[in-house]
C-alpha cells in the first residue's frame, strides 16, 4: 500500500513479536494442496548461519510452545452421514453479481450455507430463499461471533502504515480498526485521536493481549472472554485508551477483491465478451490494453505477439496460475486462445507499474510507505513460496500498483514461456542479471531462494525510489563483481535495519538466505517500531 500522507506522531503501546506470515487465510493453505506443480521446493533454512533471524524465530517458538498441541490420541473420523450434515454458515463480506448462470448472487452482510467446496476458490452455496449456486470463497467468511472477519472494524491483511493511512483519511476522533498483531494470534487496535492536542492528530496502537486463562485485555484491570466483547466495551468506555473507540472504519464492500477466474474451472474467455478501451503499455510479449469484460469488469488484456511465446506450454500452465489467488498477486482471469493473437486477461491495476510509480513520485515518498511496498510484495511472495511456485523474474518492473495503492506481483513464472534468446540466455542483453543470484546466472538454478535474492534487489529499487541497480556496470561486470563478493550499496533512504534485511537476501549460498516467511516476519516487526 502506498500513501503520501504527512507524518504525525504514532506510538505503539506494547511491542513484542508477531508472525504476520500467519495471517494467511485458510483458503490459501487449501490452494497449496490443490496445486500439483513439479516446481522445486524452497530449500530449508539453516538457522545457525543467520543468527539475527534465528533469534526472532526462537522467540516465536518459545511463545508458541506455551500452547502445546494435545498429546491425546486423535478422535476417530466422523461417520459420513454426520459430515454431510455439517453445513457451514457464512456471511458475505462483499456483494457479488453472478458472472455465469451457475453462480449465486451475494449480498453483503447476508447469510448463506455452504453446500460443497468445489475447489479452494469456488464454493457451492444456498441463500435464505433456497437459491443455490457457485460463489467465490474469498467473498464470504464463516459466520461465528468469534470470527473477527464478520466485524466491520477488523482488517486482517493490513500493515501499520496502511492502517494509519486509512484512519487519516477518516480523520475522526475515535476512528479505529483492529488488525493482526505481530504476535501469532493476537491483535492491535489502531485509533485516531486529537486528545490533548486539538491541532495535531496522532494514531495510537494498542496491543490486545491474552492471559494464560485465555482472557483478552488491553489493560490488565479489564479482562474479556473474546475480542469482540473487549471492543464493544471500549466503544463505550475509554478506560485507559486515549479515546473511546467511536467509529469503526471498514473496507467491507468498498473494494471488491479479484476472483480466481470468472467462474469455477472457467479459464477460457470468449473474445466477444471483451471490449478494448485503450492501450496502456507494451512489454516482452506485446501490447497491453485496458479493457472490460462483459462491459462491467475492468481487465488488462495482453495481446501476445506471434512467435514471442511458447503458447501451448503456457496454456497448460494458465490453468495452474488461475488457481493462484492472493490479494498481493495480480489475478489471472483467463485466456482467449481460439484466435490469433491470443489474449491473456488479468486484473487491471490503475496505477501501473511499480517502477514508474516510484520514479514519478521521487522525493515525495515516506520511508514507512516504502517499507509498506516491500511488505506487500513479501506477502505475495510468501504465498508463492508456500505453494512452491517460483517467480523467476521478480523486479519492480514486474509489480503493479492498484487504485487503492496496494502493490501486487505480476508475471510470475512467465519467463519460462518467452521465446527470445536475448532474454533466455544469461549472456543475452535482456537477461535480468542484475536481479539474479550466482546460481542462476551461472547454472540457471531457480528456487524460492533465487526469488529471495531478487527480492533483496527489489527492496533496493524501492528504497532508491526506482534507480537502476549497478547503474554504471554492464551485465558482465555485474557477474564479475557479484562473484567476487561485491554487493549493492545501502540506499540513502534505507536505515541500517532495512539494509541488513536486503543484504541477507544476497548470501552467496541459497540455503543461508532467509525464506519469504522469515522476511515478512522481520519487515512487519520493523514496521511496528518505526
Ligand atoms: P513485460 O511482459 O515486459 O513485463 P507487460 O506486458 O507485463 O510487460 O506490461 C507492459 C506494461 O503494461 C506495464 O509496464 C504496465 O505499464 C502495463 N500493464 C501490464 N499489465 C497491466 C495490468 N494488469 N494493469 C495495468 N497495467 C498493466
Amino acid at each position: 500500500m502506498v500513501t503520501m500522507s504527512s507524518s504525525s506522531d504514532s506510538t505503539f503501546q506494547s511491542v513484542l513479536c508477531c508472525c504476520c506470515c500467519c495471517s494467511v487465510q485458510k483458503r490459501q493453505v487449501r490452494t497449496q494442496k490443490s496445486l500439483s506443480k513439479n516446481e522445486e521446493l524452497s530449500e530449508k533454512y539453516s538457522q545457525h548461519q543467520r543468527p539475527w533471524f534465528s533469534r526472532l524465530m526462537n522467540k516465536d517458538q518459545s511463545n508458541r510452545s506455551r500452547v502445546q498441541p494435545s498429546k491425546r490420541k486423535p478422535l476417530p473420523p466422523l461417520p459420513v452421514s454426520e459430515l454431510a450434515e455439517e453445513k457451514i454458515q457464512v456471511k458475505a463480506l462483499y456483494d457479488f453479481l453472478p458472472l455465469e448462470p451457475c453462480n449465486l448472487a451475494l449480498k453483503r452482510a447476508e447469510e448463506y450455507i455452504i453446500l460443497e467446496r468445489c475447489d479452494p476458490h469456488w464454493w457451492k452455496a444456498r441463500d435464505h430463499l433456497g437459491n443455490e449456486g457457485l460463489i467465490p470463497s474469498n467473498y464470504v467468511t464463516e459466520n461465528r461471533l468469534t470470527n473477527l472477519e464478520i466485524y466491520e472494524w477488523y482488517h486482517k491483511n493490513i500493515t501499520r502504515n496502511q492502517a494509519e493511512r486509512l484512519l487519516r483519511q477518516e480523520a475522526k476522533e475515535g476512528a479505529f480498526i483492529v488488525r493482526d498483531s505481530r504476535h501469532l494470534g493476537s491483535y492491535t487496535i489502531s485509533v485516531f485521536t486529537r486528545a490533548g492536542r486539538p491541532t495535531q492528530s496522532s494514531i495510537k496502537h494498542y496491543h490486545i493481549k491474552r492471559n494464560d486463562a485465555g482472557q483478552w485485555y488491553v489493560t490488565e484491570r479489564r479482562l474479556f472472554p473474546s475480542v469482540p466483547e473487549l471492543i464493544q466495551y471500549h466503544q463505550y468506555n475509554a478506560a485507559g485508551l486515549m479515546t473511546r473507540l467511536r467509529y469503526p472504519v471498514g473496507l467491507l464492500g468498498s473494494c471488491l477483491p479479484a476472483t480466481a477466474g470468472f467462474s469455477y474451472e472457467k479459464w477460457e474467455i470468449e473474445p466477444s465478451e471483451l471490449a478494448f478501451v485503450k492501450e496502456i503499455g507494451s512489454g516482452q510479449f506485446g501490447v497491453v490494453h485496458l479493457g472490460q469484460w462483459r462491459a462491467h469488469i475492468k481487465v488488462a488484456i495482453k495481446a501476445i505477439n506471434e512467435g514471442s511465446m511458447s503458447e501451448e506450454d503456457f496454456m497448460e500452465e494458465a490453468k495452474v496460475m488461475m488457481k493462484l489467488s492472493h490479494s498481493r498477486l495480480v489475478q489471472l482471469y483467463g485466456v482467449c486462445i481460439r484466435q490469433k493473437p491470443i489474449y491473456i486477461v488479468t486484473e487491471f491495476m490503475e496505477n501501473g507499474c511499480l517502477l514508474n510509480y516510484l520514479r514519478e513520485r521521487k522525493g515525495k515518498l515516506q520511508k514507512v510507505l516504502l517499507l509498506s511496498v516491500c511488505q506487500d510484495i513479501c506477502e505475495g511472495m510468501a504465498y508463492l513460496e508456500r505453494n512452491c511456485y517460483i517467480h523467476r523474474d521478480l523486479a519492480a518492473r514486474n509489480c503493479l500498483v492498484s487504485s487503492a495503492c496496494v502493490v501486487k506481483i505480476s508475471d510470475f513464472g512467465m519467463t519460462r514461456y518467452v521465446l527470445d534468446d536475448d532474454y533466455i540466455s544469461s549472456s543475452g542483453a535482456k537477461f535480468p542479471v542484475k536481479w539474479s543470484p550466482p546460481e542462476v546466472f551461472l547454472f540457471h538454478k531457480y528456487s524460492s531462494k533465487s526469488d529471495v535474492w531478487s527480492f533483496g534487489v527489489l527492496m533496493w529499487e524501492v528504497f532508491t525510489e526506482g534507480k537502476m541497480p549497478f547503474e554504471n556496470k554492464s551485465n558482465l561486470q555485474v557477474v564479475e563483481a557479484i562473484s567476487k563478493g561485491f554487493r549493492l550499496y545501502r540506499p540513502y533512504l534505507a536505515p541500517m535495519s532495512i539494509y541488513r534485511v536486503m543484504y541477507s537476501c544476497w548470501h552467496e549460498n541459497p540455503k543461508s538466505r532467509p525464506t519469504f516467511a522469515e522476511l515478512l516476519h522481520v519487515l512487519t516487526e520493523t514496521a511496528e517500531t518505526w
